[in-house]
């Protein structure tokens, strides 16, 4: 018999956040990858779990991942939890659940914290539909670059943030999306220090500036999506279609028909309704 591979996720900040399910995982495997150790120690710790540590990083992915399937192969059960909330959203782990799905082992995912859906849900930005767009590039350029690309994007746009690159990726972000876009800065959450701070771009920079203490921790930036722009005959006839149909269905249905009856994209339609306050 394999084993079964447990993909688990653990708090973000304060160490209550993780599931009953997620706990006796971690006591009935056989071994727990981590990334750090030490870091993982202290949560193993606070739950009196003693079960072994594996190091799983992104340095020593392949190597670590052929070890660890080989052991699922021969019938021990593994969790793979990272330093902070859901393993491979922006932390290792990929290679690990690829190569134990290629080996024909269980993967099981223990839902639990993730930093951009908890910022999502406080933020009061519409969370039917978003990207997340992970880490802006280092350099500038290439931030401004990648920002631009959703200057149109109506859809809310989350990013993970350090401290010593959330002023200049804000002034990257008034540079590219204008100084009166709306957005959310969700700063340590889950921490003594959570702060969720809303306004326009240059609003959050000046809140920023005034206060050095707000530069400090781990954040998620979420941008309110742009206004959808009807510039011409057939977008115009596609909304007046919908904002008929959707007096009268539900919205998914009210997106979906415009879809097929004027050819304007569905998530554009639906994203009509939650500007409006539709369900
Ligand atoms: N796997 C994690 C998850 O599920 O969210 C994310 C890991 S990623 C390497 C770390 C980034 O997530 C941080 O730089 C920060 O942008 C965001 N993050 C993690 N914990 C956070 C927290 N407590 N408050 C705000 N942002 C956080």
């Amino acid at each position: 018999m394999q084993g079964t591979l447990y993909i688990v996720a653990s708090p973000i900040g304060c160490l209550q956040d993780i599931s009953a399910h997620a706990l006796d995982i971690l006591r009935r495997v056989d071994c727990i990858a981590c990334e750090d150790t030490r870091h993982s120690a202290i949560l193993l710790q606070h739950y009196g779990i003693t079960t072994p540590l594996k190091a799983y990083h992104s340095h020593n992915e392949t190597q670590a991942s052929a070890s660890l399937v080989e052991q699922l192969r021969l019938g021990l059960s593994i969790a793979l939890i990272s330093d902070a909330g859901t393993p491979l959203l922006h932390d290792p782990g990929l290679v690990l659940v690829q190569q134990a799905r290629l080996a024909g082992v269980r993967v099981v995912p223990i839902p639990g914290p993730c930093a951009l859906i908890t910022a999502l849900c406080a933020s009061g930005l519409p969370g039917e539909q978003f990207i997340f767009a992970g880490f802006l590039p280092v350099k500038s350029t290439h931030r401004q670059k990648e920002l631009t690309r959703l200057q149109h994007e109506s859809r809310t746009s989350i990013f993970y943030e350090a401290p010593h690159r959330i002023l200049a990726s804000l002034e990257d972000m008034i540079a590219t999306l204008g100084p009166l876009r709306e957005a959310v800065l969700a700063r340590e959450l889950t921490k003594v220090y959570e702060t969720i701070l809303t306004g326009t771009l240059s609003e959050l920079l000046q809140q920023l500036l005034a206060d050095p203490q707000q530069q400090k921790g781990e954040f998620v930036i979420l941008i309110k999506g742009a206004p959808i722009q009807i510039s011409d005959a057939k977008a115009q006839e596609a909304r007046r279609v919908f904002e008929v149909l959707v007096q009268e269905l539900p919205l998914k249905q009210a997106a979906s028909l415009t879809a097929q009856l004027t050819g304007v994209a569905k998530n554009v339609a639906y994203q009509w309704g939650v500007e409006r306050g539709g369900k």
